[in-house]
């Protein structure tokens, strides 16, 4: 499984998302990012921080 932190982006956060693909784990974080954190659009440097975050796990 990978795993990404949400703190790695937005620190204090304790989402985590985990999945089996990079882009389940995007689409976890565009949805968390849009409830919690009021982004409508995960912004491309966002996605870069994420993909470079996510862990096997
Ligand atoms: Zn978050």
């Amino acid at each position: 499984m990978k795993e990404f932190a949400c703190a790695q982006v937005v620190p204090g956060c304790d989402f985590k998302a985990t999945a089996e693909s990079d882009d389940e784990i995007l689409q976890q974080v565009a949805a968390h990012a849009r409830e919690a954190h009021g982004m409508d659009e995960v912004p491309a440097e966002v996605a870069e921080k994420v993909k470079a975050g996510i862990r096997e796990v």
